[in-house]
């Protein structure tokens, strides 16, 4: 059986600011059905990737990443918010969706060079999250293997933006 994942995202108007529509996908996380159907499907589009690590930024994208690292039977690399990491790191900062700057780590020996690895999120707005989240492994001398995510906004362009970057692999669960 499989279900319509559409109906496991809750559209929440003005937020976190007038006039932005925020795509809640907490239902689905939250529904053992939704949320294994997601992740099936993020493994499906992997197993021809030859992926040797997943890897996903805070925090949605431990959401996502992990339980299909665990699908895969490989290792997870988080890619955390500024300052948070114990041991020396790579860096890179982006612009946010609304407004500000923001910086992401990942620890220098997590990615051995020319690994491969896929990076994951719940939802592609404009991109620079995952563009980031790209620049840091590029630099650790990781290859996207490719990128996917539950939800893509398409009027934000976050997948040219990427592609931009260089092409890769991509995988959408849901449009809006
Ligand atoms: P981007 O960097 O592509 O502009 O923004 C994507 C990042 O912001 C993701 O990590 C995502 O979790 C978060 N984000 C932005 N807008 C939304 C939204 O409407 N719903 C959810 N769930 N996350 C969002």
């Amino acid at each position: 059986m499989t279900v319509d994942l559409h109906n496991y995202v809750a559209t929440v108007e003005n937020f976190p600011e007038i006039g932005v529509d925020f795509r809640d996908i907490s239902p689905l996380m939250g529904d053992g059905l939704a949320y294994k159907q997601a992740i099936d499907s993020i493994a499906d589009f992997a197993k021809n990737l030859d992926v040797d690590l997943v890897a996903g930024p805070e925090s949605r994208g431990f959401i996502v990443g992990s339980p299909l690292a665990y699908a895969l039977n490989i290792g997870f690399i988080p890619a955390r918010k500024g300052g948070k990491l114990p041991r020396e790191a790579e860096r890179a900062s982006y612009t946010l969706e609304y407004g500000g700057e923001n910086i992401l780590e990942i620890h220098k020996d997590a990615i051995k060079p020319g690994q491969r690895v896929l990076i994951v999120d719940d939802l592609l707005a404009t991109g620079g999250t995952i563009n980031a989240t790209r620049e840091i492994i590029e630099k650790l001398g990781g290859v996207v293997a490719g990128v996917a995510f539950i939800i893509e906004l398409e009027a934000l362009h976050g997948r040219d933006k990427i592609m931009q970057a260089g092409d890769v692999p991509f995988l959408t669960l849901m449009t809006y």
